[in-house]
């Protein structure tokens, strides 16, 4: 099948990793150990997660990852295989373990996070290039910060020479390089990492918006600074829209900005590239960041992370539910 014929591809390269997670009445103070309940093994790294929903919410896609070579990498393999992604881009590390999250939870929600990326380091950007013909065809190239940075320059470098569109979700906070942000169209902060992008101190909807304005001039097209339970800012030169969240009986915000990243690449990749972008359509970036918004909100409603993701006819019952004013 011809590149054009595919339908809403979207390659997300990012990062695989196993969360092992405790439940304890409260957090360990240095040094301290507090006895908590069961172990739970979770699927996480934030480029899985947006990988799954961008395929949940209806694109085709091809992720590319490291995990190593051990109970560990066998588990999520297995589990992203029957999510629904193909196993040629799950690459083994011989050399390093899979990444791990240990996350201890307390009854109030709080939580401590200490990650070792392990093989994520080590997906370096010479497997941009071998593997060409299963990265090429996407209409949407979607990553993160959870690989080496040179990577991701890489990915987007990849991306905009096989004309795809490109968004950056610039997450754990990092600086980046002008040059790395002339190559990216779409960029989607939360505000601490607006915050940490710009050195303007995101606290409401004004200075999001001089965040955003500050950001556009380094290279995206379009910048959305997502808000939490407020929503999304959507900047372009030329617009500032604040698209307001969908109320819900949010429960558990792990992987809400996953959702809302991984929707709004497959929404995207189902509209015509080029007039959506850079004539900045109006309708239509409205209508990607509300259903990205939806998606955000309906994984605010369930525990967990990959778990917690919402199919594509969830999203659109909630937004049927919810008629524009
Ligand atoms: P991150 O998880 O990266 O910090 P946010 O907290 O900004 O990202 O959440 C991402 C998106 O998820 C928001 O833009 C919004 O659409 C949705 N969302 C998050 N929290 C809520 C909530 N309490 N109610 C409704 N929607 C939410």
């Amino acid at each position: 099948m011809p590149a054009a014929c595919l339908s809403q591809q979207v390659v997300v390269i990012g990062s695989a990793n196993l969360d092992l997670t405790v439940i304890a009445s409260r957090l360990p103070r240095e040094g301290e150990t507090v006895l908590g309940g069961e172990l739970l093994l979770s699927n996480g790294g934030k480029g899985a997660n947006q990988a799954v929903a961008a395929l949940k919410a209806g694109a085709e896609v091809r992720f590319l990852a490291k995990v190593g070579r051990d109970p560990f990498g066998d588990r999520i393999c297995r589990d992203l295989v029957a999510a629904g992604l193909p196993a040629d881009g799950l690459l083994r590390d011989e050399s390093a373990p899979t990444g791990v999250a240990l996350i201890v939870v307390d009854r109030q929600g709080r939580n401590q996070i200490a990650v070792a990326p392990g093989s994520n380091q080590l997906l370096l950007p010479v497997v941009i290039e071998q593997h060409e013909p299963f990265l090429a065809h996407g209409t949407v190239m979607l990553v993160q910060l959870e690989i080496p940075i040179v990577t991701v320059e890489r990915a987007l470098q990849f991306a905009k020479a096989h004309g795809m569109t490109t968004i950056l979700n610039p997450a754990p906070a990092s600086a980046l390089s002008d040059d790395l942000l002339r190559h990216v169209d779409l960029l989607t902060p939360n505000e601490t990492e607006a915050e940490a992008l710009t050195g303007i101190a995101v606290s409401d909807l004004p200075s999001a918006a001089a965040a955003a304005k500050a950001l556009l001039l380094r290279g995206p097209h379009v910048v959305i600074v997502t808000l939490g339970a407020q929503g999304a800012l959507l900047c372009t030169a030329s617009i500032v829209q604040h698209l307001p969240a969908i109320p819900v009986a949010a429960v558990d915000t792990t992987a809400a900005g996953d959702a809302f990243n991984g929707a709004l690449a497959a929404a995207l990749a189902g509209k015509p590239q080029t007039d959506t972008l850079r004539t900045g359509r109006l309708r239509v970036l409205e209508d990607i960041v509300r259903f990205a918004n939806a998606a955000g909100a309906l994984t605010t409603t369930k525990r967990g992370a990959q778990e917690s993701l919402p199919t594509k006819a969830e999203i659109e019952r909630l937004l049927a539910a919810r008629p524009l004013p």
